[in-house]
């Protein structure tokens, strides 16, 4: 399996070791799980048997997409959860403890920020840093500091942390490397290989693909030694001490919390990630395009896109990431009406979400930023024109034909 090639590994039948031979694995809607003899019963529920016995914690459909989240991201255990932020939210309720402190790059999905200004009130330090600069991160390091949270190309400027560097940094300090994998995807890029620790997606994007169902994952790659993590409870030291951390998390976050996932969810998410190889080949592709077409528009002022050459960050895309993505966000020159010319548009759809196979296309400003004072999006470089696109897969031609029609209608 390690020679195949990364569509194959996903849809390879051994993995699939299905009930009568079935390829998909069914949707079970069961909430509980029953046993014939009463030590059976009891070993599942002190884990010395495999066994389902409640659908919060472990359900069979949602098992199957968790060891296929593992397969794609080269991880030794998934938690799968109802949303991706509810996959980020474990991390505190799994992990943390009062006063531990937090560094995060401030280039952040804004609910991501919303989280941390959320947690801070609840008694964790949070260092908000640009990330792009590591040294940014070594100064911030104190001995109560537990995790280093990135992403990879954040939205909607698509700046890009130097994931490797911090990595080293990481490792060096033993600090855990959390990795939000949201805006590449697994196929685009594997975090495990800048030594992250535990990788956050969401399952709703790129990953599910359709747009249908909400998700969220977060795995354990196996490269954290959590003896050096001193919040792990002594029941959870059972263990091989690999899994101390993800079975904490499953126990402390899942359980406790109760963010899971549905089975028809978890359906629907593993038929959408047989695709993920060909939709995101696409969708790259016409961002790519879009990006080299409009940053020759005179009615442009800047595009952000990690595969233009004058992208602060292209050197560093080009060497991790497999190709730079299907998000990418443009700024109009002032005095262009960009109401006029977002409703121009035919092919994209005016609405938020990223990863879905159609076209997606939002005024940043004045929609998701719409809480966020003027000053502060200037900070973040939130400008009042600055549109954000995620790509689907429809047709190249009809896509760029479409964006340049609407400019000869201004
Ligand atoms: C969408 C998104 C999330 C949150 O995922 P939901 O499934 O919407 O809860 C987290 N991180 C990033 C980078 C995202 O784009």
């Amino acid at each position: 399996m390690k020679n195949f090639g990364y569509t194959t590994k996903i849809l390879y039948k051994k993995n699939n070791k299905i009930e009568y031979g079935s390829l998909h694995k069914p949707i079970y809607t069961s909430v509980t799980f029953r046993y014939k003899k009463t030590k059976e019963l009891i070993n599942v529920f002190k884990n010395k048997k495999e066994g389902f016995r409640y659908s919060r914690q472990k359900n069979p459909t949602v098992s199957f997409l968790e060891d296929k989240i593992s397969i794609m991201e080269n991880g030794i255990e998934t938690i799968c959860f109802s949303t991706g932020m509810a996959a980020i939210a474990a991390i505190y309720q799994g992990l943390l403890n009062i006063n531990d402190h937090i560094i995060s790059s401030k280039f952040l999905f804004g609910n991501t920020t919303n989280l941390w200004n959320n947690i801070k009130s609840k008694g964790c330090k949070i260092s908000m840093v640009d990330s792009t600069n590591y040294k940014n991160i070594l100064k911030n390091i104190n001995n109560k500091t537990k995790i280093v949270f990135v992403e990879t190309i954040s939205n909607p400027i698509t700046q890009i942390s130097d994931l490797k560097k911090i990595g080293k940094i990481c490792k060096k300090y033993n600090i855990l490397y959390i990795i939000d994998n949201t805006i590449t995807s697994p196929y685009l890029f594997n975090p495990k290989k800048v030594n992250a620790n535990l990788i956050i997606n969401s399952l709703t994007k790129s990953i599910g693909g359709h747009g249908d169902s909400l998700g969220g994952s977060l795995t354990d790659t196996g490269l954290y030694n959590w003896k050096n993590f001193s919040n792990i409870d002594k029941k959870f030291k059972k263990y091989n001490e690999n899994l101390w951390g993800i079975k904490q998390i499953r126990a402390k976050s899942l359980r406790d919390f109760g963010a899971s996932l549905s089975a028809e969810s978890a359906h629907n998410i593993l038929i959408g990630l047989e695709t993920i190889t060909f939709r995101q080949n696409k969708a790259c592709f016409n961002a790519f395009s879009l990006a080299n077409m409009l940053k020759n528009n005179k009615n442009i002022k800047k595009v952000y896109y990690p595969g233009l050459k004058n992208h602060p960050q292209n050197k560093i895309a080009k060497k991790l990431f497999k190709n730079y993505g299907n998000l990418l966000s443009f700024e109009f020159k002032k005095n262009i009406n960009y109401y006029k010319y977002l409703d121009n548009l035919k092919i994209p759809n005016l609405a938020t979400n990223l990863g879905d196979n159609r076209t997606l296309i939002l005024p940043i400003a004045k929609t998701i930023y719409n809480e966020i004072s003027k000053k502060k999006k200037k900070n973040m470089g939130i400008s009042e024109s600055l549109i954000r696109v995620s790509l689907g897969i429809e047709d190249t031609h009809d896509i760029l034909n479409d964006f340049y029609n609407a400019f000869n209608k201004l």
